[in-house]
């Protein structure tokens, strides 16, 4: 399974995403397969040069390595997003030429008002009611005159059913989600769904192995595959890591980098086996190099919660799950919830409703305890997504 792991150069390379590179890196090499390395710097103005040669000196420290990729060339460079918007245009233009996209006049704040409703699932935006999908050529080119249009790929009603390798049996009807989607910004940018499926179309990639955080993307994707006449690859969102407070790892958490981890004298293949403890992989405080993970690695034995990291072990320089105690839940206003604990070294911490859960905690399903750890399951947004159940693991130290 021809692999890839594909970073955003907008900061350090933290923990959460040295985990998911790993589960990337062990799937494809377990195959024997190559492994490509794509730096995703669409959204330029947060990216920068530093950013990207400091993620790949941290994923080559970590004894991750790559056939292809910005810094060694391949078959398919360029493996820079920034320098491959004139194949996006092409395949934009393709697809506007075949009708299966149309040109959108409409503003953010007009698809909200037509919509009705102020947010949508995930951070797209309402659904799109369709308003420009009939317009004339007359009416295009009349509009042209004073608004730049986006793109947005024409999506039917129909239930697209995959298989996520870690997560089973997934579905979504994206006409109820989302709708018809943007390909291209108005502002010329290319949209994440467009540039993704395209790279990951022309570099032959066979499976995508990527964080939770972008599973909601997968079936959007899945209809650009079709649009482009190409087969999807396999699909594996891996968990994420999580701060104490249920939101995913920033500069807020401490100091996480990898680049932070290797100035205090940590070594790769303690780093590798706190990463792999907490994927269940090995045993804690195990010293290990990525290659000896191989032939225990499978998708099916990941855990499928996000790991809640204990920022007072990070500082000490470890990533140990945490032992809660005291665990107490309380509703608050507007549907969210607050779960509090007490963590090692005495500290309280507090879990709650928050936008990295993508919407908001419409009804704690259940809390439950066991040895492995304190789960709490959150219905996030029922209505628009009834199959998806969010659910942060506060693992139990051994
Ligand atoms: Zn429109």
């Amino acid at each position: 399974m021809r692999g890839r792991f594909a970073p955003s150069p907008t900061g350090d390379l933290h923990l959460g995403g040295a985990r998911t590179a790993l589960c990337a890196w062990l799937s494809a090499r377990k195959s024997a397969s190559s492994f490509v390395l794509r730096v995703e710097d669409l959204d330029r103005p947060r990216c920068s040069a530093r950013a990207e040669t400091s993620i790949l000196s941290d994923i080559r420290f970590l004894g991750l390595d790559w056939d292809e990729g910005p810094d060694v060339g391949g078959p398919h460079a360029p493996y820079r997003q920034s320098e491959r918007s004139a194949r996006y245009a092409e395949v934009r233009d393709r697809l506007l030429d075949e009708g299966r996209a149309f040109y959108c006049f409409c503003s953010r704040a007009e698809v909200a008002r037509a919509a009705g409703a102020p947010h949508g699932p995930g951070d797209d935006g309402p659904r799109y009611p369709g308003t420009c999908r009939t317009l004339s050529p007359a009416e295009i080119a009349e509009r042209m005159k004073t608004r730049s249009p986006s793109v947005r790929l024409r999506v039917d009603p129909e239930r697209i059913d995959w298989i996520d390798e870690a997560h089973g049996a997934q579905h979504e009807d994206v006409s109820q989600t989302v709708g018809d989607f943007v390909i291209a910004r108005s502002d010329g940018v290319f949209a994440y769904q467009l540039a993704v499926v395209v790279d990951d179309a022309d570099m032959r990639i066979e499976e995508v192995v990527r964080g939770d955080d972008l599973s909601s993307s997968t079936a959007r994707q899945i209809l650009l595959y079709r649009a482009l006449g190409r087969g999807a690859p396999k699909f594996a969102h891996v968990p994420l890591v999580l701060g104490a407070d249920g939101t995913r790892l920033s500069k807020r958490h401490g100091d996480i980098g990898l680049t932070a981890l290797r100035a205090r004298g940590r070594s790769a293949p303690s780093i590798i086996g706190a990463l792999a403890a907490s994927l269940g992989l090995c045993e804690p405080g195990d010293q290990i190099h990525p290659r000896d993970l191989l032939s225990r690695f499978s998708f099916s034995s990941l855990p499928r919660a996000a790991t809640v990291l204990d920022p007072a072990c990070v500082q000490g320089n470890c990533v140990a799950p945490m032992a809660p105690s005291g665990v107490s839940v309380k509703p608050l206003d507007a549907g969210a919830v607050q779960v509090t604990f007490t963590g090692s070294a005495g500290a309280i911490y507090q879990l709650q409703s928050s936008a990295d859960f993508h919407g908001p905690w419409s009804d704690l399903a259940a809390v439950t305890a066991d040895d492995k750890g304190v789960c709490v399951y959150v219905d996030a947004d029922a209505a628009n997504h009834p199959t998806r159940y969010y659910r942060a693991l506060i693992p139990v130290a051994p």
